[in-house]
């Protein structure tokens, strides 16, 4: 082919892109296009952080190519009305692209192969945000897999791809086309986080592996749990933005692991199952699109769950007296980002204490979160709420305080984001209502709902359906 455009979507990086090295291979010319659609101000998965992050990301993108001879044309409006004309614009035989799991982007992409094909253009899509897709890791029956133990083995089994080479440099004329400008900044976008958004683009993501991959993934099985420590990745925003390969991130992994002793290798090998977790949802979401509007198991679609606002609002607000519930959410609505072990104790507390429906909490995280992803939201929802598929059982209901007491030990977590306590003594920093008289010295409130008492309530509501 001549010329070909390679539409970037979660993929905003110019190395081990599965579409773009496929479209140089292919093509004498390829025209680098970003579409910012009206669906990122409105769409399902809408978050102001997230697309802070996005228009990071592109503008680190727009640098990246410009450095290698290309221009990266940007257009405002709709994918459907925008990629046929772009391609008559630039005389291109087909938009290249990668794949996208979630059912809305699946509908939206039959709708523009079809848009493209009745203008005479082709459109290709590539295998490229996961290592393993929905139809390749398959039980014996040839089903998809709804337990993750038997998933992550038979992902295991399979060979690590290998990463695909950067976009070479060009060194033509480059054609002249039409650019939109992206929304100016991040406040036109409602962009209103109190702390800054984690550094973006592929550079800073390649920084952020080479540095884990130099030492804290050796420690990762130990040291995860705590959200007071720095023990986890922070690849999240950049896989969901695309700004890092996973085949790159899966290759440093192997080569980290062969260069650890017993100790390090296990770290190397509990990190690789979050990976594997990353899939298992995609793969979920792809096969079960229903999840997107209730339960995986529907009869946990008649759980009677409360409507009681105001214990919603303060959950969302922090303000809930339960310390390491309100520091979770206090730090996710400053900066965008809550650790792994706060979104599993914030979520277990909205539907068994609150008895709230996880899909109030699944929309609040996804409107927050700078890492918000339909597939790993969703599933850790619905983990959390015990309604999912390889759910915690329902009976499994953690105790806010023992929590606390396990992964926040010394309470710097919770001191951190609530002012309130940061000069509270230890004896009450988990728990501060069993110190009544303590706690009527710091300006935090009495919990709203009785731990004892909710679980017991919860436990019946369950029950009700099973
Ligand atoms: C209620 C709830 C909501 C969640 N919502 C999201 C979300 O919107 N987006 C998101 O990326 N993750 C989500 N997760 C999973 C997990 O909390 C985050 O991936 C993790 O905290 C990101 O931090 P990290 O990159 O430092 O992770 P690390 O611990 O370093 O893990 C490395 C990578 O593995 C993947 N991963 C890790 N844990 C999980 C998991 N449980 N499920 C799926 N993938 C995982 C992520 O891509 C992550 O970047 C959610 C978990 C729960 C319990």
């Amino acid at each position: 082919m001549k010329t070909v455009i390679h539409w970037f979507r979660r993929d905003l990086r110019v190395r081990d892109n599965v579409a773009l090295t496929e479209a140089c291979r292919k093509a004498a010319q390829v025209i680098p296009v970003f579409i910012f659609e009206d669906a990122f101000h409105s769409g399902p998965d809408v978050g102001a952080a997230r697309l802070a992050f996005l228009l990071q990301s592109v503008e680190a993108l727009r640098k990246n190519l410009a450095v290698l001879g290309y221009s990266l044309v940007v257009r405002r409006g709709k994918s459907e009305v925008l990629l046929p004309q772009l391609c008559k614009e630039c005389a291109a035989q087909a938009v290249f692209a990668n794949k996208r799991y979630e059912p809305y982007a699946q509908h939206r992409d039959e709708r523009i192969h079809a848009s493209l094909l009745s203008a005479g253009f082709g459109f290709e899509l590539f295998k490229d945000a996961v290592a393993w897709e929905e139809s390749e890791i398959l039980n014996q029956q040839g089903k998809p897999y709804t337990v993750f133990t038997p998933y992550s083995k038979a992902w295991k089994m399979r060979p690590i791809p290998a990463p695909k080479p950067a976009l070479p440099p060009f060194h033509g004329p480059f054609p002249r086309l039409e650019s939109h400008a992206m929304p100016a900044d991040t406040e036109s976008v409602g962009h209103s986080l109190r702390q800054s958004l984690p550094p973006s683009g592929e550079r800073a993501a390649s920084e952020l592996l080479r540095r884990f991959m130099d030492g804290p993934v050796y420690q990762y099985g130990k040291r995860r749990d705590f959200p007071a420590l720095a023990g986890t990745s922070g690849f999240s925003p950049h896989l969901r933005a695309g700004t890092l390969g996973v085949r790159t991130i899966l290759c440093a992994l192997a080569k980290a692991r062969m260069q650890a002793d017993a100790e390090g290798r296990a770290g190397c090998d509990v990190f690789l199952n979050e990976l594997i977790w990353r899939e298992f949802y995609l793969q979920v979401l792809y096969h079960f699109p229903h999840v997107t509007k209730g339960a995986f198991r529907p009869q946990y679609d008649l759980l009677k769950w409360s409507s009681n606002r105001d214990h919603f609002d303060a959950w969302c607000n922090g303000v809930t007296g339960y310390p390491i519930v309100d520091a979770a959410m206090r730090c996710l609505n400053a900066t965008g980002t809550m650790h792994n072990r706060l979104r599993m104790i914030t979520a277990m507390f909205l539907t068994k204490d609150l008895m709230l429906n996880w899909q109030w909490g699944e929309r609040y995280f996804m409107k927050q979160l700078v890492d918000g992803d339909m597939a790993a939201n969703n599933g850790g929802w619905q983990w959390s709420a015990g309604t999912g598929t390889d759910a915690a059982p329902y009976f499994r209901i953690f105790n806010p305080s023992s929590q606390s007491e396990k992964f926040d030990p010394k309470g710097d977590f919770i001191r951190e984001w609530i002012p309130e306590l940061s000069s509270a003594p230890m004896e009450m920093i988990h728990a501060p209502w069993e110190t009544p008289v303590l706690l009527a010295k710091f300006k935090y409130p009495q919990p709203i709902v009785a731990h004892d008492i909710q679980r017991e309530k919860c436990l019946e509501m369950f029950k009700a359906v099973k």
